[in-house]
């Protein structure tokens, strides 16, 4: 993929990332290049300096992010751990929250996961209904949540709840840090379709106890603060899929070149060569907004972040859909062997589709937000 516009730091770590993933490559151990990665400084390109991690941004994070995938081992804990959580403690943690979890986050030696999905909510985070209430030294969180990925191997996760406000009654989101172990806190894993070491999982909070300080930012702040960290989410996603759709198409690119069933390898014929230019088309181009949304992230235009971070993960989510489907295509009869290792990546390719905001939602936010449309929900 050429990367022209990028300034040479950034193909620099393109490189050297990929050059990585290579090596680990498909059936990887991901805790194997997770301490690797995080080792060389890369799982914390965007966290400040200061606590060990890079200076960067989210452009810096999804390079890492997407050349992984590229190479075929994607780090699916990377849009939680540093892109959401590290973002928003780096933000609005205390300096006692920032010491205890960012170095950890930077360097990998510890993980959190992020828990905003509940099961009578789904897309509509406003009906959540986990509830935390003071106590006298600090908090009590009571609710479930669904589908959240990686608790068993993140050292606490990050749990979106709401407070009642004792002055107008209406409830608040605001983010609590609970430690795996917290007595309270179950988790149920969910079996799902896709080969990855990453699982999800049901989560119960059952009167869970938190001290004072489980609480990160202003209680009276919390969407906001939410909102920094889900345009991070968002923009790792589109970087997981377009590192996936890469992977996908280079593959099938190799093997269209090779493979010789009439006069002319299959790649010469444009039934096969036209669905994989259009798939490389749809990948740089998603790519682009991907930039865009990072560079606007970065330059801290939250607002204007918002709008490109959820085109980008549309874009890259469709793009990889159909890249992954014009792969296996290619490969005829191997695109479905365990061999090729492509039929697995039909359903991966479907979560940035659904998760974490599903196709549909963004096209109901850029209709009303950027279209001015009326809503119907
Ligand atoms: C692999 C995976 C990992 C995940 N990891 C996490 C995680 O770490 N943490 C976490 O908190 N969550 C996680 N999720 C959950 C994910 O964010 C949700 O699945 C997603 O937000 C959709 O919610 P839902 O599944 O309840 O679908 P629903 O909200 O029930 O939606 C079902 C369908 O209805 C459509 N729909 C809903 N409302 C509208 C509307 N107004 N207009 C048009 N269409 C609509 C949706 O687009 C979708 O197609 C993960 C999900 C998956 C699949």
């Amino acid at each position: 993929m050429s990367t022209d516009i990028e300034p040479r730091e950034h193909t620099e770590l393109r490189a050297a990332v990929s050059a990585l993933g290579r090596r680990h490559g498909p059936g990887f151990d991901r805790a194997a290049l997770w301490a690797e990665a995080g080792k060389l400084g890369y799982l914390g390109v965007n966290l400040p300096e200061e606590y060990g991690g890079g200076g960067g941004g989210m452009a810096e994070l999804s390079i890492v992010l997407e050349e992984a995938g590229a190479a075929g081992a994607p780090l699916l804990m990377m849009v939680v751990s540093p892109a959401i959580c590290g973002t928003v403690i780096s933000r609005f943690g205390t300096d006692g929250q920032k010491e205890a979890w960012l170095p950890g986050l930077a360097d990998g030696s510890r993980t959190m996961a992020f828990g905003i999905t509940e099961p009578d909510a789904g897309s509509n985070s406003h009906r959540i209904t986990t509830t935390a209430t003071r106590t006298e030294d600090g908090w009590v969180l009571n609710g479930r949540k669904v589908f959240v990925s990686g608790v068993d191997i993140a050292d606490a996760t990050l749990i979106v709840g709401r407070t009642s406000d004792a002055r107008t009654g209406n409830l608040k989101a605001c983010l609590f840090i609970v430690p795996r172990d917290t007595p309270g806190f179950g988790r149920r894993h969910i079996e799902m379709e896709l080969d990855a070491d990453e699982k999800q999982f049901e989560l119960t909070l059952d009167d869970v106890h938190l001290p004072a300080d489980a609480l990160v930012g202003d209680e009276d702040a919390g969407l906001l603060q939410l909102f920094a960290g889900l345009n991070p989410e968002r923009i790792m996603t589109a970087a997981f899929a377009i590192g996936m759709g890469r992977y996908a198409l280079e593959r099938a690119v190799g093997y269209a070149k090779e493979r010789q069933v009439w006069k002319t390898p299959i790649g010469a014929h444009q039934a096969i060569a036209h669905p994989l230019a259009q798939a490389h088309i749809e990948l740089e181009l998603a790519r682009l907004m991907m930039q865009k949304a990072a560079r606007l992230y970065d330059a801290g235009d939250d607002f204007g972040a918002g709008e490109a971070a959820n085109m980008a993960k549309y874009a890259a989510a469709e793009a990889c859909v159909k890249a992954v489907d014009t792969a296996v295509h290619t490969l005829g009869g191997n695109g479905l062997t365990k061999e090729f290792g492509l039929a697995r990546l039909v359903t991966a390719s479907r979560v940035a589709r659904i998760a974490p905001v599903s196709r549909e939602m963004i096209l109901n936010y850029v209709s009303a937000h950027t279209l001015g449309l009326p809503k119907s929900y």
